[in-house]
């Protein structure tokens, strides 16, 4: 680890908090837009999972949220506050993990999103092509279903980790 200079504690290099003012003026501005309200229980889980950066379970959320004094927030509160954020497409619910990561929305409301997990440091990129729209699409299509929600999960190493652990690595690049 003495060769990378980090800021935070996951090692994936990527200062996550950095992108916490843009992310939460966009969400205002969305809940704004849509008159439903950020409230601060709302706002509260959102900056938890911006500023962790990496997938977060409910109950870390409920041990992150807990004041140094005082009781945990109720799970019901946390689960509402996540199903708020989910459906306004501030966060994702990553079914593979059980698990809950901010959006850096780098992709369009309704677009297929492929999430790359990576096993080691569990980092996770977003990304998106309209190829895999497409592609779902017309698959749903073909059996006559119609697709509410379209999550692809890759799990496997993110390039930090294939050059950190080369022996272990199981893509060979020449
Ligand atoms: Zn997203
Ligand atoms: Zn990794």
């Amino acid at each position: 680890m003495a060769s990378h200079d980090h800021t935070h504690a996951h090692g994936c290099g990527h200062d996550h908090a950095a992108a916490l003012p843009r992310l939460l003026l966009e969400a205002e501005d969305l809940c704004r837009a849509r008159g439903v309200r950020l409230t601060d229980q709302r706002r509260a889980v959102f900056t938890a999972l911006v500023r962790h950066g990496h997938p977060l379970g409910a109950y870390d959320l409920i041990e992150k949220l807990r004041p140094k004094s005082g009781r945990s927030p109720a799970p019901i509160a946390i689960y509402r506050a996540l199903d708020f954020l989910q459906q306004n497409g501030l966060i994702h619910r990553l079914e593979t993990l059980n698990a809950y990561i901010a959006c850096p929305h780098t992709h369009g409301a309704g677009e297929a999103v492929v999430f790359l997990i990576c096993e080691e440091c569990s980092h996770v990129e977003e990304a998106s092509t309209s190829g895999v729209n497409m592609a779902l699409d017309s698959l749903a299509t073909q059996h006559g279903f119609v697709a509410r929600r379209r999550v692809v999960e890759l799990g496997g190493l993110c390039r930090a980790c294939q050059s950190r652990r080369p022996a272990r690595s199981e893509v060979h690049t020449p």
